[in-house]
C-alpha cells in the first residue's frame, strides 16, 4: 500500500529523528514518557499528533527498529477511556506505566451469560463505606493470569433497565478475593482464563467516570482509535498476509490444482479489497473527517478473510505441512513466536469471527449504523436489542 508522506522538511519528522539520535537505546519507558507510544493522546501522554504525524512517527520509528511496548488492553481500552472519564489522579497513577507496559491490563467484561449481549452482565459491585465488594464471574479473560489491573464492568444496580446499572472500575488483580483459572484454546496456548470474584474490595476511588454510567465508558474508545497503516496480518493485524501465502507459493512453483487456483485468487482479490478499505479510512483521517462504516465492514471482512486465508494455507500444505508446522509450540511457547507459524494460525483463525465482537454482530451494526435499518427484536423483552 501507497501513501505519499512529507519528506525530510517535515518539522515532525525532523524532530523525530532527532530524539531517537539523542536516544539511541531509548527503554520503553523513555518512549512512553516522549510521548510516542500514543501519539495521537494528548500531551503529555501523548503529542496530540495529526493522522499524518502519527504515520510519520510511525515510519521513522519502524526504520530505527525501534518497537512500542504491548499492551493491547491497556493502550486501547483502559487509556481511552481513563483519559476520557479518569480522575487526575487516576491519570496521574496509571497512564504512565500503563503506556510503557511496564503494567498490563485486561479486559474484565464477558461472563458466562453476557458476551454478545454484554450488558446482562451479572457481577454485582456493592457499596460498602468506602469500597464496593464485587462478587461474581468473568471468562475469556485474556491475559488475566498476568495482568497488574483490570477493567471491569459490573452491576451497581439492578432496579433499572440493564443498561443503566452497569459502573466501570480498575481492579488490582491481586487483590484478596481474586482468583484466576487458566482456559487452554485449541491451539494448545494459555492466552485467557475465568476469573472469580469473592468479596473482593475495590476501593471507591477506582471507580471510572460516574457510578451506574459504565456502558456509555465501553464504548469509548473508537474515539481515540490510532491511525496506522499496520502490516494488514490476518489475525487481528499480527501473522501472515494473503500476499504472504501468495509469495511462499511462487517460491514452490505456484499451484496447478484449478479450484485452489481459485481460491488464491479470491484471497487475493480480499486482501487488496481490505488494504484499500484502511486507506480509505487514513485519507478520511487526514481530511478530518469523522469515522464512518469502514472499521466494522474492515472487521466483518477481516475476520472471515482471516479464517479462509488459514483454511486455504492447511488445504495447501496438507497434513504432513501441518503437523511439521506445529512442532516446537506447546502451551509455553511465546505467542509472538507461534503466531508467525501458519498452523497456529489455522487453529488461532477460529476465534477471529468471535472476539471483540462476532461476525453476526457486526453486521447488525452496520445494517443498523450505517444503512439504518430497524434494530433488531428482543424475543425475551417484545422491545428491540441494545434500546
Ligand atoms: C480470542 C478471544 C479473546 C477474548 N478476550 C476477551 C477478553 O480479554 N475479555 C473479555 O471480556 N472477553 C474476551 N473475549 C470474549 C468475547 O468478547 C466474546 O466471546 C464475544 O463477545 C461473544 O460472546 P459469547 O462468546 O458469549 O457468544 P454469544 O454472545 O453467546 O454468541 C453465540 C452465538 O450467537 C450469535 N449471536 C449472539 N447475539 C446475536 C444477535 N443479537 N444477532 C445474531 N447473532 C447473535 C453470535 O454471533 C454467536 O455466533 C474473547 C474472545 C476470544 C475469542
Amino acid at each position: 500500500m501507497e501513501l505519499t508522506l512529507p519528506g525530510e522538511n517535515s518539522p515532525t519528522r525532523i524532530w523525530v529523528k532527532d530524539w531517537i539520535k539523542s536516544n539511541p537505546n531509548a527503554t520503553s519507558k523513555e518512549l512512553a514518557q516522549a510521548g510516542l507510544v500514543a501519539p495521537h493522546w494528548p500531551k503529555p501522554y501523548g503529542l496530540d499528533a495529526t493522522p499524518i504525524d502519527q504515520l510519520i512517527i510511525d515510519e521513522e520509528l519502524r526504520g530505527s527498529g525501534i518497537k512500542r511496548p504491548e499492551n493491547i488492553i491497556g493502550i486501547g481500552w483502559a487509556g481511552p477511556t481513563i483519559l476520557h472519564a479518569g480522575t487526575k489522579e487516576q491519570k496521574d497513577r496509571y497512564l504512565l506505566p500503563l503506556l510503557s507496559g511496564e503494567e498490563i491490563w485486561c479486559q474484565l467484561f464477558s461472563e458466562p451469560d453476557a458476551g454478545s449481549d454484554l450488558a446482562s452482565l451479572s457481577t454485582k459491585a456493592v457499596q460498602d463505606g468506602d469500597d464496593f465488594i464485587v462478587n461474581g464471574q468473568k471468562i475469556w479473560t485474556s491475559m488475566g493470569h498476568f495482568a497488574k489491573f483490570g477493567i471491569l464492568l459490573a452491576r451497581t444496580n439492578s432496579d433499572v433497565p440493564k443498561h443503566q446499572g452497569i459502573s466501570y472500575f480498575i481492579l488490582d488483580m491481586k487483590s484478596p478475593g481474586v482468583r484466576v483459572t487458566p482456559i487452554v484454546d485449541m491451539t494448545g496456548m494459555h492466552t485467557f482464563n475465568q476469573v472469580f470474584f469473592t468479596d473482593v474490595r475495590v476501593p471507591k476511588d477506582n471507580l471510572v467516570g460516574e457510578l451506574n454510567k459504565g456502558w456509555e465508558l465501553a464504548k469509548v474508545t473508537l474515539a481515540n482509535e490510532r491511525v496506522s497503516l499496520s502490516s494488514g496480518g490476518s489475525l487481528w493485524g499480527r501473522g501472515p498476509t494473503s500476499r504472504d501465502l501468495i509469495d511462499l507459493l511462487r517460491m514452490f512453483g505456484g499451484v496447478n490444482d484449478p479450484l485452489i487456483r481459485q481460491r488464491v485468487a479470491e484471497i487475493y482479490s480480499e486482501g487488496e479489497i481490505l488494504k484499500w478499505l484502511t486507506l480509505r479510512q487514513i485519507s478520511k483521517a487526514i481530511k478530518g473527517a469523522q469515522p464512518g462504516y469502514e472499521s466494522s465492514v474492515k472487521k466483518a471482512l477481516g475476520d472471515e478473510h482471516g479464517q479462509k486465508l488459514m483454511n486455504l494455507a492447511n488445504d495447501i500444505a496438507g497434513m504432513k505441512g501441518s503437523l511439521e508446522s506445529l512442532a516446537g509450540i506447546d502451551s509455553t511457547s511465546d505467542l509472538s513466536s507461534a503466531i508467525t507459524s501458519w498452523y497456529y494460525g489455522f487453529l488461532f483463525s477460529a476465534a477471529l469471527t468471535i472476539g471483540g465482537g462476532t461476525s453476526e454482530v457486526q453486521r447488525n451494526i452496520i445494517a443498523e449504523r450505517t444503512f439504518n435499518l430497524p434494530k433488531e427484536f428482543d424475543a425475551s423483552s417484545s422491545k428491540p436489542f441494545n434500546s
